[in-house]
């Protein structure tokens, strides 16, 4: 089919989000590039959104979905069979994690994982409302949209859930809000789609002990900043702050769909009670869940954690140095660097896939562009990638 027809096909068939796709035909792709048919090679700094974190065709993940596949793919609905990959990933992953957090409820995707996790709450505190904050993102079905603190985002599917309470992030003063009523506070340790904002002032650690005080359970939705993103395995080991419960998709997956809510035995164990109280045909499909221990092998057995912090450093500084440039926000590789102006964003924007660059905008900042690679893009790749963002930040 020639290259034309598939792109008609593409707007004709396949449902469009927005009026204006990237639409890059991919035909393949490696480590920190994607390879387009006409032989155009772009730098992935966006690793689809923060979920291709060990590179694109790792051949450690690759060759685990193949062997998967081969042996066996989808057995029976989650929770009924034993099937090794899953158990092997969570038994990774509660090594990775304080006790508490010790019981793996897989899914297949970010916004499933903190629509798990809210069900959780509410089931376990019998209690309805939930606290979540101003510009949050934490998915787009309707619960998760629900507590989205982006009034323009669920303006057009009201109603929603009842009894969401936004409050500003890095507010201490409202934390009080948080009460005897709330079933949950759901938060990103690092918000993503605000445009990168970190937490001040121990602002988490106070979360916790307001929590903690009126027995509100709370989520920390790692979908973004787990897995090594930030440098850390999970961002919330920055801040001396650990949730009830952490939840997990995008990079969780190695490159394939796969979301997980994570608790204490005896938080997780009110799911079974009555039976079925949350189930899923797919979750922790087994191939999925195959690449996911790969990946996180590979994040180990690479050591990519430790050489995050100077390979932020290098974009940060380069970034910075450019007159254009008024912050640089983050930690690791979860970077957004801020121009003030919208508009200047939009031409930055109109330049770089003409120079090879795959790159994205955050959902609720208009002024800032992100920059998320792969966790293993080496220094002089670093180096390379600072001289095609100076060219595009011409004016
Ligand atoms: N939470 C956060 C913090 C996210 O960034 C995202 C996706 N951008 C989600 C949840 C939703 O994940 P998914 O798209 O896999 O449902």
């Amino acid at each position: 089919m020639s290259h034309v027809s598939l792109r008609s096909l593409f707007l004709r068939h396949v449902a469009q989000t927005s009026s204006a796709p990237m639409g890059l035909e991919v035909v393949r792709a490696e480590g920190i590039y994607l390879y387009t048919l006409s032989g155009q090679r772009y730098v992935d700094l966006v690793s689809g959104v923060s979920v291709s974190s060990v590179g694109h065709s790792h051949p450690r993940v690759v060759a685990a979905v193949q062997q998967q596949a081969a042996q066996y793919m989808h057995l029976m609905v989650y929770g009924e069979y034993i099937q090794s990959p899953q158990v092997l990933l969570a038994q990774k992953l509660c090594t990775l994690l304080p006790p508490s957090l010790s019981s793996v409820y897989f899914v297949n995707s970010g916004s499933e994982a903190n629509e798990g996790a809210m069900k959780l709450a509410k089931r376990y505190t019998r209690r309805a409302e939930v606290v979540c904050f101003r510009n949050a993102y934490h998915g787009s079905t309707q619960g998760a949209l629900s507590v989205a603190g982006n009034d323009a985002l669920k303006q057009t599917f009201l109603p929603l859930l009842p009894g969401v309470r936004v409050l500003d992030f890095n507010s201490d003063e409202q934390l009080e809000q948080i009460t005897e009523r709330t079933a949950c506070a759901i938060v990103e340790p690092i918000q993503g789609e605000a445009g990168v904002v970190v937490p001040q002032r121990n602002f988490l650690q106070k979360l916790r002990e307001r929590c903690t005080a009126v027995g509100t359970l709370l989520i920390f939705d790692e979908v973004q900043t787990g897995m090594g993103r930030t440098g850390a395995m999970f961002a919330f080991e920055r801040y001396g702050a650990t949730p009830d419960v952490l939840t997990l998709g995008k990079a969780f997956g190695g490159g394939m769909p796969l979301g997980a809510f994570v608790a204490s035995g005896e938080l997780m164990g009110c799911l079974a009670n009555p039976a079925l109280g949350h189930i899923t045909t797919f979750g922790g499909h087994p191939v999925s869940c195959a690449a996911g221990l790969a990946a996180v092998e590979v994040v180990e057995s690479e050591k990519l954690l430790p050489e995050v912090a100077h390979k932020k450093q290098l974009l940060a500084e380069a970034m910075l140095a450019h007159p254009a440039v008024k912050e640089v926000r983050g930690e690791g590789l979860l970077l957004a660097v801020e121009l003030g102006d919208a508009q200047r964003v939009q031409q930055f924007f109109r330049k770089t896939l003409q120079h090879g660059l795959a790159i994205d905008w955050f959902l609720f900042c208009n002024t800032a562009f992100r920059i998320a690679p792969p966790l293993n893009i080496t220094d002089e790749q670093i180096g390379e990638v600072c001289n095609l963002l100076y060219k595009c930040l011409e004016k």
